[in-house]
């Protein structure tokens, strides 16, 4: 059946297989700031005293509104809302605006200024201050649309399960979610390999990116969100919602398996999860995964303004470490910088930031950040009597695998690794396994870098696509690199997740598939219904293919048919 038929269909790109339906909740952008804006009553501006009125009405609104919400929440939601809260309600802040309105300065411009000035003084201040910087600026976004008439800005409170769309959500916004309420999430812009769309996979929400016209679907409107497929499809009919309980049951019915991953002749492949925080090892744990191959410890500095100190570190890993107890846990060291910036350690200025100080390379101007992470992973690993693994992101060459080695061991963490997302450490993997235990393919940089493509260009997937020849090359030489050096070679970007293309991945020797926890059970399926054989078949059909289309194609030909049937490929 084409859902295409159905309803109307916007089409973007998905991430994940799962689909579901749902209430659509609208997250408004931010008002745009006229400084010189008046505020009309009936049309016409209004006089000073309404305007002083209208403006203490708003705060008081604002106010009101984020304790009720925050009320009404639980976890970090609560405490970032009745932060935010207390803001709206702080006397100094709202009677310094209110002297500048009753001055004559017109509202946006009084409100913005006020709110300028407390935010330069609560960066002075560091610390807890500066990180409230982002909740200050939101009491002003709210506090001018409530003055102005205009819708609430931000993620709305959400009362019932809802698919949330926005424009763009930044990866702290989605680590905010309201989960408990969120179905799933549709962007107009982002790639799919950005990191909100790896914040919500994680997080097991189907995510759809790039999905123009979205953010003009009236709120409330039901929407199917097919991350299969990459469409939304409003008011959809009953045809298109029993398709998607057909492939609901078929989800279910794989997730009987719970048997460690491996191919048909029982050669294992170990299936394990991506994580970015505690909570989420706590949640993943309980389900059928080996461990977890790719902790994004970046997720703990989002949003900061200093990195967190080792002891709160050592309480993060020490909680994901315990929840899985005696199961494998990778920890990858801070990535900061290009799509995940940091104000502490990342520089505003690089004109092309993917090419720039990010990952492994911040221990040139912060190796204090490094050596604090290490520490506080050595620690929780004696607190918790755990042995977690480590690696590096953005590796490059033989010479930093060895200093980061060096360094992990010294701290006290005995089995180090390092990623192999850029095309010359993929060139030089034997080299680099010389110096380390495992490497781990981080495919979504992996193909950014290979085909000069950003990551974050919703517009250019068909280039960013891991099928590409090149790509596959140059995981090719890694896995051959460590056949080679009997060492682990695992894949821990989002190509694990595709069943098809796991089957190549295994085929050309890698070890471990690590993922969405949600994305496991149909991995594991594809893996146990073919033979190690067929799986390098599979791999030397995908690498002699002209393209990335008929490596896919070509390979879809070779899957057993009941298996394209129950995946639907
Ligand atoms: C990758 O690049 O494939 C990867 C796993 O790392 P991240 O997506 O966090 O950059
Ligand atoms: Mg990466």
């Amino acid at each position: 059946m084409s859902a295409a038929t159905l309803g109307h269909v916007l089409q973007g790109v998905g991430v994940g297989r799962r689909a579901v339906v749902g209430p659509v909740a609208q997250v408004r952008p931010a008002p745009h700031l006229e400084p010189d804006a008046p505020l009309l009553v009936d049309g016409v501006p209004a006089d000073a005293a309404t305007v002083h009125a209208a403006v203490e009405a708003a705060f008081a609104d604002v106010a009101t509104a984020l304790r009720d919400q925050s009320a009404r929440s639980a976890g970090t939601v609560k405490d970032v809302l009745a932060a935010t809260a207390q803001m709206a309600d702080d006397r100094a802040l709202r009677t310094q605006v209110l002297a500048r309105i009753d001055g004559g300065e017109p509202v946006v411009s009084a409100i913005d200024a006020v709110v300028s000035t407390f935010a330069a003084m609560f960066e002075q201040a560091g610390g807890y201050l500066a990180e409230r910087v982002t909740d200050l600026r939101s009491v002003r976004d709210r506090v001018v649309a409530r003055a102005m008439g205009l819708p609430a800005p931000g993620v709305p409170e959400l009362t019932r399960p809802s698919v949330v769309v926005a424009k763009d959500l930044a990866p702290a916004d989605t680590a905010a979610l309201d989960l408990a309420n969120v179905l799933a999430i549709v962007t107009e812009l982002g790639g799919p390999t950005g990191h909100t769309a790896i914040i919500a996979g994680q997080l097991g929400l189907p995510c759809i990116v790039r999905v123009t016209g979205a953010t003009s679907i009236p709120d409330g409107t039901p929407v199917a969100v097919d991350a299969a497929n990459g469409t939304v499809t409003t008011d959809p009919d009953t045809a298109l919602r029993a398709e998607l309980d057909r492939r609901a049951a078929v989800e279910v019915a794989l997730e009987s398996d719970t048997a460690p991953g491996g191919t048909a002749d029982g050669r294992p492949v170990a299936l394990v999860a991506n994580i970015g925080t505690a909570e989420d090892a706590a949640r993943v744990s309980g389900g059928a995964v080996e461990g977890v191959g790719l902790f994004r410890t970046e997720v703990l500095f989002l949003e900061r303004a200093s990195a967190p100190t080792a002891d709160e570190q050592t309480a993060v890993y020490a909680r994901a470490l315990t929840s899985f107890g005696t199961r494998k846990v990778v920890v990858r060291t801070l990535d900061a910088g290009a799509d995940k910036p940091l104000g502490f350690a990342t520089q505003p200025d690089e004109e092309n930031p993917a090419l720039g100080v990010r990952g492994y390379r911040l221990v040139r101007t912060h190796p204090e950040l490094l050596d604090t992470q290490l520490t506080a992973l050595a620690r929780a690993q004696t607190e918790t009597g755990t042995t977690p693994w480590v690696m590096a992101p953005m590796i490059a060459t033989a010479a930093e695998a060895r200093a980061f080695a060096a360094r992990a061991r010294a701290a006290g963490v005995a089995t180090v690794g390092v990623m192999i997302e850029v095309p010359a450490a993929a060139l030089r993997a034997r080299e680099i396994l010389a110096e380390v235990d495992f490497v781990s393919l981080g495919t979504n940089d992996l193909a950014q870098y290979t085909m000069a493509t950003d990551r974050l260009r919703g517009e250019l997937a068909d280039l960013l696509d891991p099928w590409q020849p090149a790509v596959l090359d140059l995981v090719d030489a890694t896995a051959r690199a460590g056949i080679e050096a009997h060492k682990p070679v695992g894949v821990c970007g989002e190509s694990a997740a595709d069943p098809v293309l796991a089957l190549v991945l295994v085929g050309l020797g890698v070890t471990s598939l690590s993922m969405s926890a949600g994305a496991v059970p149909a991995v594991r399926y594809a893996l146990r219904n073919h033979s190690t054989a067929e799986c390098a078949t599979m791999a030397a059909s995908a690498l002699a293919a002209p393209s990335a289309a008929d490596a896919r194609a070509a390979v879809v030909d070779l899957v057993h048919p009941d298996v394209r049937e129950m995946l639907g490929v």
